[in-house]
């Protein structure tokens, strides 16, 4: 018989076919060791009964000992509810139903006492409950409580039919009660359990849901998010080492004429942060394994040129070289600059999106076939499968966040032997996140601007003060820079937000009229050859306000442009915001991010604004990114598909438990990489069961 841990619950008490079907459907709970791994999110003192003279609104959920001195029933059968007014000597409070109206009103008795647990509200001008719980206090006492009693998340949905937090806690309390006297398979060694000094995970579900003390309590807590922490690193370096182990990479043993023709005559000298990513990748590429390395640096850092050089490594040992970026404006761009570095070294570049002629697919596919063609660039449509290299040896996947893992794994196939797979990211990843769900990547990081950047001066205003705006803008104009005008668009499609940038465009064009101003439009609407047409009006300089939605987001560059104003950023996620801010600041002139909210701003998006005008600094803004909105929304982490909601850990708060839980798990790994010695087959059983569990674990960088 399967483990009791392993049963479904609704054959528990309590729960039944249609608590269990929600419960599913609802948190994805389906066995007794699914619930017992649904934690509090916080806990309140039962000890502590506040007296009704005390209570104010801001207070969280406090209990009280009461005795009902009225209650009213009103409304028809639609709107029908309870309002009952209750006192424990100090003062009166009101509570109130909406719900289960006939049950309270046929079950209070007067002369009982209860004891009144729920959050203080404010309506018109007075606290009151809603829909408290309500205990008999004879009953509550007679009950073995513990000190501290979990709250648990619920839904609407299950509140709806009286599955509130009380109603889990009763269910979980029903699994304890029945777990009391059997073991719970450990899923820690004994060695790790014993370093740690932490409890094994029987007492670790008593004292989480069932706290005598704060400290058991916190150990607990600590022991499961270690153990959460620990199997997602022991996932990702067991996964970086077998690929280490059984997958050989192409040698790039030499660095020959192109590189060496190229680097004599350089634009620019690069950066000390260059240099050391071309080297830590020229290691790589040497070594004979294949390269998956992450490069991260912040928009303007200069990432292009690193993975120029490094795609001329691979010309060097005869190996041809690709590059992908998300949209065709960057691929085509990506093309113009590689192509003039490429220009006096003999070096055949192409360029291949969707839009490419028959003409020239026709002949990219024969020159790649025959090696003449050195490097591709393109969007998505270079990993289309007939898209043959005669011997690809390097990939470079730029803004990754915006391929998903099937799309890289495409290019794993393109030649015989995988080809090594550099991605760069302009999106800097908090590095709790980047050690969990790029674990089992390299990292290199360029951390330096190239020299004479001036930092952008960041504002904010209200959408009121227009008119000081386009002043600003017609002076900047003037000394011949150039203007970005950003709208929202959450998607492409979405009519209501191509009104916002439509009637943007109509305002800007009163107010800069031609022939003195040229403006061009960039939206998700246009074909792509009249958004390449509208692209190169402004590039060019003929054009010096662009009017566009966030399709200039990434990747584009155009140093002269220094003004970058953000209409509604309010409405942009924080990380977004900075990599808009990014497309300026890119020549010697002062730049100037603008960013144009409404008078009225949640507390969340004041904080979020202030984060951009306070830092240029894109590993704190992405920091707070992280605080704000929990690892799961972080932009590219939910396209990606990769495991990263923890049941109780949390990436933003327990960095220090990561990085130990790291260190246990490469120390282990090291000394046992297949996890066959006698202790820790535990981890490697426990291993599996997750990875079965899992729905999405990605194959490849
Ligand atoms: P990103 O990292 O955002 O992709 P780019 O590669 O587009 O940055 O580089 C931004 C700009 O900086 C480009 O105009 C590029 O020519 C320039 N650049 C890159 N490296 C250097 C350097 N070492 N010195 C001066 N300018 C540089
Ligand atoms: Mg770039």
């Amino acid at each position: 018989m399967s483990h009791f841990l392993d049963q479904e619950i609704q054959y528990l008490s309590g729960v039944g076919p249609i608590r269990a079907e929600l419960l599913e459907k609802e948190l994805g709970i389906v066995t007794v060791r699914d619930l017992l791994q649904y934690y509090p999110y916080r806990y309140i003192d039962r000890t502590k009964f506040y007296k009704i003279r005390e209570i104010n609104s801001q207070l969280p959920y406090i209990q009280l000992k009461v005795k009902f001195v009225s209650v009213r029933v009103s409304g028809d059968r639609m709107t029908e509810r309870l309002n009952a007014v209750v006192t424990d000597g100090t003062g009166f409070l009101e509570l109130v139903w909406f719900k289960g109206v006939k049950w309270v009103k046929e079950n209070v008795k007067p002369e009982k006492e209860y004891v009144v647990f729920g959050k203080p509200n404010e309506f018109n001008n007075k606290i009151n409950l809603v829909h408290p719980e309500l205990e008999e206090l004879t009953k509550y006492e007679s009950q073995k409580n513990s000190t501290f009693s979990g709250l648990y998340n619920t839904s609407e949905k299950m509140k709806k039919i009286n599955l509130h937090s009380k109603a889990v806690q009763n269910i979980l309390r029903t699994i304890l009660d029945t777990l009391k006297n059997d073991t719970i398979p450990e899923t820690l060694t004994n060695e790790i359990l014993q370093k740690l000094n932490i409890p094994n995970l029987k007492t670790s579900f008593f004292d989480i849901h069932f706290p005598e003390t704060v400290e058991r309590m916190q150990k607990a807590q600590f022991r499961l998010k270690f153990e959460e922490l620990f199997y997602s690193q022991l996932y990702v370096i067991r996964q970086k080492l077998m690929v280490k182990r059984n997958v050989s990479g192409h040698m790039f043993l030499k660095v020959g004429d192109y590189f060496n023709a190229f680097y004599n005559n350089r634009p620019f000298e690069l950066t000390n942060a260059q240099k050391r990513v071309i080297k830590e990748i020229r290691a790589d590429v040497g070594c004979g394994r294949q390269m998956n390395r992450l490069l991260q640096g912040d928009v303007g850092s200069g990432k292009t040129m690193v993975a120029f050089m490094c795609m001329l490594i691979g010309l060097d040992n005869d190996y041809q070289a690709s590059m992908m970026a998300p949209t065709e404006i960057l691929a085509s761009q990506h093309y113009e600059t590689i192509s003039k570095y490429a220009e006096n070294i003999g070096v055949n570049v192409k360029l291949l999106t969707g839009s490419t002629r028959k003409k020239e697919r026709e002949l990219i596919a024969e020159q790649l076939l025959s090696g003449e063609l050195h490097i591709l660039i393109g969007t998505h449509a270079i990993i289309e499968n007939h898209v043959r290299f005669k011997n690809l040896g390097i990939c470079i996947i730029d803004e990754q966040h915006r391929f998903g893992v099937a799309q890289r794994a495409k290019m794993w196939e393109k030649n015989i032997k995988p080809p090594h797979v550099l991605v760069m990211t302009a999106t800097p990843i908090p590095r709790t996140l980047a050690m969990t769900i790029y674990g089992d990547l390299d990292v290199s990081v360029i951390d330096e601007l190239p020299p004479g950047r001036k930092p952008i001066k960041t504002t904010h205003i209200y959408n009121t003060k227009h008119s000081q705006l386009y002043d600003f803008m017609k002076q900047e104009i003037a000394k011949g820079r150039q203007v970005y005008i950003v709208y929202p668009l959450i998607k492409e499609s979405e009519t209501l937000d191509f009104k916002n940038l439509q009637e943007g465009y109509e305002t800007i064009s009163t107010v800069f009229p031609k022939p003195q101003y040229n403006i061009s439009v960039v939206h998700g609407q246009l074909k792509n050859d009249e958004k390449d047409a509208a692209m190169a009006e402004f590039v060019s300089g003929r054009a010096q306000i662009m009017v566009a939605t966030t399709v200039i987001e990434v990747g584009v560059n155009v140093p002269n442009a220094s003004i970058m104003i953000i209409e509604s950023a309010e409405r942009f996620g924080l990380s977004q915001l900075h990599q808009l801010r990014g497309r300026v600041g890119r020549g010697a002139e002062q730049s100037h991010c603008i960013l144009v909210t409404d008078f009225k701003l949640s507390e969340d998006t004041r904080i979020r604004i202030n984060a951009i005008v306070g830092t240029n600094d894109g590993f704190e803004i992405a920091e707070t990114d992280l605080k704000l909105r929990g690892p799961g929304d972080i932009e590219g982490t939910v396209q990606s598909g990769l495991p990263i909601s923890f049941k109780i850990a949390n990436l933003a708060k327990d960095g220090q438990i990561l990085q130990l839980a790291r260190d246990y798990a490469s120390e282990i790994l090291e000394k046992d990489p297949d996890l066959t010695t006698n202790n820790n087959d535990i981890l490697a059983r426990q291993l599996k069961r997750q990875k079965n569990n899992q729905k999405v674990w990605r194959q490849i960088s």
